[in-house]
């Protein structure tokens, strides 16, 4: 059987995703044909809407609908305590364990050599500017990359480039109990807050 053009056109689409493979973008789409029209209209203008409708907060490149974000611009935050994370999930993580009152700063990724993932696509110059001459208030940067061998690059990196020009600045990593290669996205409250209290200084 041909798959007519504009089911097939889905299909491909899906299967761009991660995790989904050709079976599972046909069931998805095959799903969707029996979705009433409103809905699927509804979904696309949700997609539509996710990159229109969103910005990178200009401080922390956390995604949000303002500028600054939310946490960023919340009073009640400690801003003298970076935390950087490699993904805006890890951020929800976090704040879902509760326990961290500071800010923070999205990498979007960590260095990988094998994808051609070097410093300079992530937003780690962002992050050293954010100690240029108008803040010598930061007090402690936590280095909450993920503990994979990409993360633990990536953290010791930043480290050396964050240690040079800011002599009295604490710099920490993320303590014991997160697995070797785990992701804090996929990591519980109580782990998460157990690294965060027993971080250790570089
Ligand atoms: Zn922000």
């Amino acid at each position: 059987m041909r798959i007519p053009k504009p089911v097939q056109n889905v299909i491909e689409s899906f299967e761009k995703l991660p995790g989904i493979g050709p079976k599972t973008a046909q069931r998805l789409t095959f799903y969707l044909l029996h979705v009433p029209q409103t809905e699927l209209e509804n979904f696309s203008e949700a997609l539509t809407n996710l990159k229109k409708l969103t910005i990178l907060c200009s401080i922390c490149k956390n995604v949000s609908e303002t500028d600054p974000c939310g946490i960023c611009a919340d009073a009640g935050r400690d801003s003298a305590t970076i935390m950087v994370v490699e993904e805006p999930l890890d951020i929800l993580a976090i704040e879902k364990a509760g326990r961290y009152k500071g800010v923070y700063h999205v990498l979007h990724g960590s260095i990988n050599p094998l994808e051609n993932i070097g410093p300079d696509e992530l937003y780690i110059n962002d992050l050293l500017g954010r100690f240029g001459n108008g803040n010598p208030e930061v007090g402690e940067v936590i280095i909450a990359t993920n503990p994979t061998m990409e993360g633990e690059a990536t953290a010791m990196y930043i480290a050396k480039k964050l240690k040079g020009p800011n002599e009295n600045l604490k710099i920490t990593r993320l303590g014991m109990g997160m697995p070797t290669g785990a992701s804090l996205e996929y990591t519980d409250e109580q782990t998460l807050s157990q690294a965060i209290e027993g971080r250790r200084e570089f």
